[in-house]
């Protein structure tokens, strides 16, 4: 039997290159998406290509009854879940916080946060042996952003972020001695949609030459760090914020 494991967000960027990564490696991958079906299936069709075992599975994250109804759907479709990595993550146009609308705050706020709090809580349900499980490992999104603080651009995605690297070294000590190893990775500057969605297409490019080692980074340069958190070869290692960034 394959381990089990959800990426959010799974369809595109980092998420996609992550799913692909984990295949290759043994797992049995669950590819969530919240809009875009035609990306996750693409994913999921390059899986199967390569003889690995994938399902997409359509949630938003931010909304409770589409998360409980994807963890059913992804424990009778593949079995009890091994692994998580809460990937699934906005950001919005460039806005100084005297400017913030009430509304995007919520969308950040609820997608970045109670998303990664409420996929981590079925997580955990299925692999505490609290509750019959055998442990796991989760691998958090978090950004240089949480270090950062994104003045004028977003401070709000930032500190979703920082409360994630706390999210991080809480549950990482609240589970630890129930097998479940918990991590966070940070990402720098990484050459994906997201910055488009943000209304900066160019941005992974323009910001290049401020990174100390003068690139953006690959989705797969940080799937690798990713994969080897959730691997065996990280046994000893929880609670941890890995940077993934250039030196920025
Ligand atoms: P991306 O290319 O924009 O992809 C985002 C993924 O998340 C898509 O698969 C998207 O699917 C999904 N998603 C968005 N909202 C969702 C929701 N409510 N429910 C379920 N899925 C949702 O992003 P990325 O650059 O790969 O970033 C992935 C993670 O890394 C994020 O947490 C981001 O904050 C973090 N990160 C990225 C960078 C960077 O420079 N790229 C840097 C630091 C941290 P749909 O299109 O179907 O919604």
């Amino acid at each position: 039997m394959k381990p089990v494991l959800l990426v959010t967000g799974g369809s595109r960027g980092i998420g996609a290159a992550t799913a692909l990564l984990a295949a290759e490696a043994g797992y049995a991958v669950a590819v969530n998406y919240s809009r875009s079906s035609l990306a996750a299936d693409e994913v999921v069709r390059q899986i199967r290509a390569a003889g690995g075992q994938a399902m997409a599975a359509q949630a938003d994250v931010a909304r409770e009854s589409d998360v409980l109804a994807m963890f059913e759907r992804i424990d009778a479709r593949l079995g009890r879940l091994d692994a998580l990595v809460n990937n699934a993550g906005i950001v919005d146009q460039a806005r100084r916080v005297d400017q913030m609308e009430l509304d995007r705050l919520r969308r950040m706020f609820d997608t970045n946060i109670l998303g990664s709090f409420l996929c981590a809580r079925e997580a955990v349900r299925r692999m505490s042996p609290r509750h019959g499980g055998h442990g796991g490992a989760i691998v958090n999104l978090s950004s240089a952003a949480a270090r950062i603080g994104s003045p004028g651009q977003y401070v709000d995605y930032a500190a979703s972020k920082g409360a994630i690297d706390t999210f991080t070294l809480g549950l990482a000590r609240e589970v630890a001695a129930e097998g479940i190893r918990v991590n966070a990775v940070r990402p720098g500057i990484i050459d994906t949609e997201i910055h488009a969605s943000g209304g900066q297409p160019d941005r992974a490019r323009e910001l290049a030459p401020q990174v100390p080692m003068r690139r953006a980074g690959s989705a797969q340069e940080v799937a690798r760090t990713i994969v080897w958190l959730l691997s065996p070869e990280a046994s000893y290692t929880t609670g941890a914020l890995i940077d993934v960034s250039g030196g920025r």
